[in-house]
């Protein structure tokens, strides 16, 4: 049996703290993951600015409310879901993703989980496992499932390699010039027609 797992950011809708950043105001929230490879030193830094500018979970969620999937991303889930299962494996929070996940009709999704105070202010997050994306396509692996990966970035390269096809959507020059035996795509008819293939 097949699993398709995609990464969300990136790939299904944009990255979700560079749209945060853009209606919030706070270009100091444009700091990624390319500039701060210590994921843990990123956090931080990024919760110090929500809490600096007052802002709580609430106040997140209702600016990510007003931010939609990639144009034609629903289209294409709705397109691959009859044909196989599909898992969303995300780095971001489920308290981030749940606002776009109903845009997206309730795809399934495994991510991570802030940690919220009583008065709504984020204090911490809990990452569920090391290496979220290579360990979850070992463990449906372990669990008798075959998996079909594709994300953009570099923390996604562990599970398309992982996988029994994988493919680059919409990556960098970079990472495609990196890994030249991965298929790279920009359309999700492409995308879609690579994973049929694959099937
Ligand atoms: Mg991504």
């Amino acid at each position: 049996m097949n699993v398709v797992c995609l990464d969300l950011e990136g790939v299904l809708v944009p990255e979700i703290w560079i749209a945060f950043a853009d209606a919030t105001g706070i270009p100091e929230l444009k700091r990624t993951t390319r500039d701060e490879p210590d994921y843990d030193k990123l956090m931080e830094y990024r919760l110090d600015i929500l809490r600096q500018h007052g802002l709580g979970l609430a106040q997140i969620q209702e600016v990510i409310a007003g931010i939609d999937p990639m144009p034609g991303a629903r289209e294409f889930l709705d397109q691959l879901r009859p044909l196989a299962q599909v898992i969303i494996i995300s780095d971001t929070f489920s308290q981030f993703a749940r606002p776009l996940m109903e845009k997206l009709g309730w795809p399934t999704i495994f991510c991570n989980e802030l940690i919220v105070g009583e008065d709504g202010m984020i204090e911490s997050y809990r990452m569920r496992c090391p290496q979220t994306k290579l360990t979850t396509v070992r463990a449906l692996h372990d669990a008798g499932l075959d998996t079909i990966a594709s994300g953009d970035s570099y923390n996604d390269v562990g599970m398309i390699l992982d996988s029994k096809a994988g493919f680059f959507f919409r990556t960098t020059d970079a990472l495609r010039a990196e890994y030249p035996d991965v298929p790279a795509y920009t359309e999700y008819f492409d995308l879609l027609e690579a994973i049929k293939a694959a099937l």
